[in-house]
Parts: C-alpha cells; sequence; structure tokens
C-alpha cells in the first residue's frame, strides 16, 4: 500500500509560511549548524514567513545550558533574529508524556529487551509488541506503518520510505535507567506540528527518518509539514559529516567582521549569488532578496 503523504497545495495567503531552527545544545554551533541556521532562515524570510527557533535538549547527559546559551548569542550576533519565543524541550516532558498516554496510546508499547537481546538487529524484531508490559516500566516504543511513505522534498527530489522497513519500531522513551528521556523523533514531531511548521529545512542525515516522523505527526493527528527540504552536509577533509562528536570548531562571532565573513562562507556553501561584504544584518537582507533553493539542488550532482 503507497499513501503520498503532502498535503493538498493551499493557496499561500492562507496560511503564513513557518520555518525553524532546531539545534541540539551537545555543543556550540559549528560551521555546518551555521549552514542550516542561515539557510532556513533566509529561504522562510524570502516567503515574509516566521522563523521559530527550538532548542532540541531532551537528552539532558549530553545537551548544556551553557550551549544554549551560547546558540542563542551566536544567532543575535550572525544577525540571525527569532520570531517569537524560544522554546526549549526539555521544559515540555509533561506533553510528550501525554501523547503517548492519550493521541499516540493505540500504537505505544513497552519493551524490555536489553541491548544485548537485540545484539546485532538493526531492526527491532517485536518481540515485546504483544506482552502488553506497562508502559512506566520499560522504555516505550511506536509501531510504526510497513508501508511506503512518499514526500516531496525541495532539494533531493521525490522521496519513497518504509518507516518499517528501514527503522522499525523506534524507540520514544526511554527507561528509568535513562531517567524515562524522550528521544528526538517523538519531540520533533510533536512540536513541529503544534508550532504549525509548514517548511522544514535541516541537514541530510536526518532524511532517514523522515517518514517516521510523517507517520507519528498522522497517528497523533497533528498538522502536517507541507515542504520538506534536507540540505546537503558539510563535511570535513576526511569526508566525515561535521558534527560536535567529531568536535567540528565552534563558530566565533565575537565580533562584526567575523560574522560578515561566516554569513559570507555559508551562503558560498549554500550556492547561493554572491553577497557582498557588509554588516550582518545587510549581507542577510540581500542573501534573502537573492535566496534560491534551486540552487542547492546543483550541490547535490
Ligand atoms: N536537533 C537536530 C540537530 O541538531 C535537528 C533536528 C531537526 O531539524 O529536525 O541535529
Amino acid at each position: 500500500m503507497y499513501g503520498l503523504t503532502q498535503q493538498p497545495l493551499k493557496p499561500s495567503s492562507i496560511k503564513k509560511p513557518v520555518g525553524r531552527f532546531a539545534p541540539s545544545p551537545t555543543g556550540e554551533l559549528h560551521f555546518g549548524s551555521l549552514t542550516t541556521a542561515v539557510a532556513s532562515y533566509c529561504h522562510i524570510k524570502s516567503m515574509a514567513g516566521n522563523w521559530l527557533l527550538r532548542i532540541e535538549d531532551t537528552d539532558t547527559q549530553r545537551c548544556k545550558p551553557e550551549f544554549s546559551k551560547q546558540i542563542l548569542i551566536d544567532l543575535e550576533n550572525l544577525g540571525l533574529h527569532w520570531d517569537d519565543e524560544v522554546i526549549y524541550q526539555s521544559q515540555r516532558t509533561k506533553l510528550y508524556n501525554q501523547y503517548i498516554h492519550d493521541e499516540l496510546h493505540g500504537l505505544c508499547y513497552a519493551c524490555e529487551c536489553s541491548r544485548k537481546d537485540l545484539k546485532g538487529q538493526f531492526i527491532y524484531p517485536r518481540n515485546c509488541l504483544h506482552k502488553s508490559l506497562e508502559l512506566n516500566k520499560h522504555k516505550v516504543r511506536i509501531e510504526l506503518p510497513n508501508h511506503s511513505i512518499g514526500f516531496f522534498d525541495g532539494i533531493q527530489g521525490m522521496q519513497w520510505q518504509n518507516p518499517q522497513k528501514m527503522l522499525g519500531d523506534m524507540v520514544i522513551r526511554r527507561d528509568s535507567n535513562s531517567n524515562h528521556m524522550i528521544n528526538y523523533i517523538l519531540a520533533v514531531s510533536i512540536d513541529d506540528g503544534l508550532q504549525g511548521i509548514t517548511h522544514a529545512m535541516r541537514g541530510l542525515d536526518i532524511m532517514p527518518m523522515t517518514s517516521a516522523q510523517i507517520a507519528i505527526m498522522q497517528i497523533a493527528k497533528l498538522p502536517l509539514i507541507d515542504y520538506w527540504y534536507h540540505l546537503p552536509l558539510v563535511l570535513n577533509d576526511d569526508g566525515q559529516k561535521l558534527s560536535k562528536q567529531n568536535l567540528a570548531t565552534p563558530i566565533d562571532t565575537s565580533n562584526e567582521r567575523k560574522c560578515s565573513e561566516l554569513l559570507a562562507t555559508a551562503l558560498k556553501f549554500l550556492q547561493q549569488p554572491f553577497v557582498e561584504m557588509d554588516k550582518p544584518q545587510r549581507m542577510l537582507d540581500q542573501a534573502i532578496h537573492q535566496w534560491d533553493t534551486q540552487l542547492l539542488r546543483n550541490k547535490n550532482q
């Protein structure tokens, strides 16, 4: 069975475009996260939309408040001003738990399998699906559909993914040893829906999870994202994705000239037309005016 989940196009006059930047504060911003911020900002502002900032800090072990603070400072210094209040996922645990016990309940199940039990198996073999274990005593998985879900990606083209075959029943909340931590896939699905995100632009590394996110949003009866864009990754000299884990150098926004240089380099990486060196805000105004997502498609080839 195939399900094409893109919602019918609505005239843009009805819905204001809403985009977001959703960093995980496991470190400071690096050049990779900067390109995602610049792209999602210029893209949504070129449609006179709102750009929201959401701090994805459910992983309290790896995320640090000082990194969140620095991310906000860097964005301000770069002239990337967000609309509305910043959302911190660490403050929304109650809400995510309500979804587990309410909207998503029918498809959630508790799982007592240890890492050792599942050694070598990438797709969860559903050992606990029919055990009816108590949700609060174990980690919680969600039953994901075993059919293809299609979505159009404005950079990568049409995508078809079967979430069951690609990912299996994902863990959405960890067990008491991990303090019942909410996992990324649940929090991002609920927040993108509740914040009315119409355009999601993010790194290509997350694209394999998109059909699972669409499925969760559908099950939870949340409004779906209308347009997806997965950006080419910035790679280091060894061909690896820049990440906080491989200690990509944090960006330095401590003076205006450095900010302007960072913006120029990011826009160049994003294949955008040349922007003259100027104050960050003016460079961004020019970049917004010239923004063309289609140019990013060349980067993939
Ligand atoms: N929090 C994720 C990250 O920092 C991004 C998630 C998203 O944009 O959906 O990689």
